[in-house]
């Protein structure tokens, strides 16, 4: 049967009988089954039955400007006309070169140098491996260690997931895993009443500089996601913690890492969350909004002094011999730039700025809710944690999944939220307009109003 006469039902039993879904515990879609799309366009997602879901986080936080985006689509058709793909060692092409000089421009100031990999995880993988075998090159063998903090999300491969620390995702994995030194997030949720996020980060930030004091000598990096740490349920911190960070490691010798996957291309406001501490990290990793959500593909950008370290005769063996199949697809950095014209040609950094006003306005409401904790923003991002005890701040046992009932809510009533554990959020690809914004909100509202229900 061809796909264009499938339906629901009949593309749903297809894939339970091959799929393996990621993020997924199988037995769980046959209550729910996965919802099969037959296309998209702006926010609106379309299933084979003709139902429309407003994508209310930009099909995990990677679409920027809408699905089947016209702009984005047509450079992708010109540069299949010429190259789909070609190694990139010993060759290079045009959109990887591009991209390359456009993000160098574009990032903070120092960061000279684009390694391509083709997903986020194995950026993150790239950057610890670099981290490390710049200190073996100028002869640091002690350090092999890595600082990471509580609550932070990296990515889904062994060595990505050993620097994370979201328990749901790494605990089974746990004997596999390299040993890192966990510090305590500065996650703001936690900080004192009448305390603000600066002074709660910049308490927090003791532990970090004690422990870098402590064990400098053996650590390569400390790895961080700036200012919210996304899937560690969008908790959010202040730049502040940032520049103490980066002064602490320029002090003690300790790479930093920006892990802006998730964050990076305005989602906190800016372009670059790093630019609101106004910080230049040592390695900074991006991937997920990069091609505007329409190729898997990642970055790593440097400096240079680092990349000297591995600029050498060959028989010296210190060159990253690091590779991925598909690093720099020309797809992939066409899409990018594609992406980053509409970034400078629709001033998207500043007209966002209203966006995230109209979302502020529609969730402020939210606050007031007697099982809302709190409403959370950084930019383009807002989150809304629901708890069981608002006074006592006691949280739901985890096994109730309220959440899971927001996510069936939303989508009876049209709008993909996909809550992370009891937490609803929106992170929604920047052409949504102010009507939709409304109804992302309300579906929210009615959802966490019957989720919170006894
Ligand atoms: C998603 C994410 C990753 C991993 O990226 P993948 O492309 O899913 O491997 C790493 N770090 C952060 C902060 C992320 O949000």
């Amino acid at each position: 049967m061809s796909h264009k006469q499938a339906t629901n039902r009949t593309l749903t039993a297809r894939d339970l009988a091959v799929l393996w879904h990621p993020c997924s515990q199988m037995k769980d879609y046959e209550a729910l089954p996965p919802i099969p799309i037959r296309r998209g366009e702006g926010v609106w997602l379309e299933d084979f039955d003709g139902k429309r879901y407003l994508d209310a986080i930009s099909s995990w936080w990677v679409n920027l400007f809408g699905h089947a985006n016209p702009r984005i689509i047509a450079a992708l058709r010109e540069q299949l006309d010429d190259l789909e793909h070609v190694l990139l060692a010993g060759f290079t092409h045009a959109p990887a070169v591009e991209l390359a000089e456009r993000l160098i421009s574009l990032a903070p100031p120092g960061l000279s140098r684009c390694f391509y990999a083709d997903n986020g995880s194995a950026a993150v993988e790239v950057a610890l491996k670099m981290s490390f075998h710049y200190w073996r090159n100028r002869g640091a063998v002690k350090k092999t260690r890595f600082i990471t903090l509580s609550n932070s999300y990296h990515g889904e491969t062994l060595g990505a997931l050993a620097v994370g620390n979201v328990a749901l995702y790494k605990q089974t994995y746990q004997p596999l895993l390299m040993d890192v030194i966990t510090v305590a997030s500065p996650d703001c949720f936690h900080r004192e009443a009448g305390s603000s996020w600066a002074e709660h980060s910049t308490r927090l930030f003791e532990q970090m500089r004690q422990t870098l004091e402590q064990h400098a000598e053996e650590v390569c990096a400390v790895i961080v996601e700036p200012l919210v740490q996304c899937a560690g349920n969008m908790r959010m911190y202040d730049p502040r913690y940032l520049q103490l960070l980066r002064a602490a490691c320029d002090d003690y010798g300790v790479h930093l890492i920006a892990d802006e996957i998730a964050v990076g291309f305005g989602r906190t406001g800016t372009l670059f969350a790093c630019e609101q501490a106004a910080i230049t990290p040592d390695f900074m990793c991006l991937s997920k909004g990069l091609t505007g959500g329409y190729l898997p593909l990642a970055a790593v950008l440097t400096r240079e002094e680092i990349y000297q370290t591995f600029y050498d005769d060959y028989q010296n063996l210190s060159a990253f011999l690091h590779s991925h199949s598909y690093t720099g697809n020309p797809l992939g950095c066409r899409a990018a730039l594609a992406s980053l014209d509409i970034f400078a040609q629709d001033r998207v950094v500043e007209r966002n700025t209203s966006l995230a006003a109209h979302l502020r306005e529609a969730t402020a409401e939210f606050a007031d809710h007697p099982h809302v904790a709190e409403v959370r923003q950084c930019g383009m991002i807002v989150a809304i944690e629901m708890i069981k005890n608002k006074s006592r701040r006691t949280a739901y046992p985890w096994q109730e999944r309220r959440g899971l009932r927001v996510y069936k809510h939303g989508l009876k009533k049209g709008v993909l939220l996909r809550p992370l554990g009891d937490v609803i959020y929106f992170m929604p690809p920047y052409v949504i307009t102010p009507p939709e914004i409304e109804l992302m909100a309300e579906v929210a509202w009615e959802g966490i109003q019957l989720a919170t229900r006894v």
